[in-house]
């Protein structure tokens, strides 16, 4: 199978539609070059978390086509796509296991220190310590519920245990508190240093330090530059 070595990321003339004859993202293109940091923006229902499903293949696309580091994403199997990438959607859903396989599902492997560590980047370690189970608290459909905050802080520790090259993370639109918003940032920007990042992005502090901003309207990208031009 082919392997990616560099985390560049190609839109061209990407259509797609869920529904026949209702066209929700239209001939988008764009680049993101191997470890910048583009910031998706745009009204809800632009087509924003669209672009993200399409790039971790939940979908076909049905006009274009989507190339990592030169190659067509549909010609490479689906699971060494997604090992070559990290993903933190809008909304995370658990799967119904412990909080620690949750976490470790980023990567198998890991210890159960690397586990812990990634969720103290991500600003979740002291919420997971107070429940009774600790990590081994079950979670999921059938175990306890966690905000949507905190199953995305959950989400961002897998993906940090993970380190893939490239990152896709969908901000909740629900606020968080300054200083956990600060803390999740700050963990992030530590692992998104070296790799591609393409975030949908609802907070200014995320639009300021993005590379790129990319101006979605109506399944178009309207504009894109940097925060001080646009
Ligand atoms: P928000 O800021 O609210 O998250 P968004 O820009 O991420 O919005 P998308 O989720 O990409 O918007 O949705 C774009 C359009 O596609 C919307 O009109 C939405 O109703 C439609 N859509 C999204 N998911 C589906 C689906 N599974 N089936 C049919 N239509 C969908
Ligand atoms: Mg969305």
């Amino acid at each position: 199978d082919l392997l990616f070595t560099e985390g560049r990321v190609d839109f061209q003339n990407v259509c797609f539609s869920y529904t026949a004859g209702k066209e929700i993202l239209s001939e988008v293109s764009f680049t993101v070059m191997p470890g910048q940091t583009v910031a998706l923006v745009g009204p809800s229902g632009s087509g924003k978390s669209t672009i993200i499903r399409l790039l971790f293949r939940f979908y076909d696309v049905q006009g274009g086509c989507i190339l990592i580091d030169g190659q067509d994403i549909y010609k490479v199997k689906q699971n060494s796509l997604r090992s070559y990438i990290g993903v933190v959607p809008q909304d995370t859903v658990l799967f119904n296991d412990n909080i620690r396989e949750n976490i470790r599902y980023g990567r198998i492997s890991a210890s159960d220190q690397e586990v812990e560590e990634a969720a103290v980047a991500a600003d979740i370690h002291h919420k997971i310590l107070s429940f009774p189970d600790g990590y081994d608290t079950e979670v999921g459909e059938r175990g306890l519920k966690l905000s949507g905050g905190e199953k995305q802080r959950v989400a961002i520790a897998r993906t940090i245990l993970k380190s893939p090259r490239i990152i896709l993370l969908d901000e909740a639109t629900s606020a968080l508190d300054s200083q956990t918003e600060c803390n999740i940032q700050a963990s992030l920007a530590k692992v998104c240093a070296n790799h591609t990042t393409l975030v949908v992005a609802h907070r200014l502090s995320t639009i300021i330090k993005a590379d790129q901003i990319l101006v979605l309207h109506d399944g178009r990208i309207a504009e894109q530059g940097r925060h001080e031009e646009l």
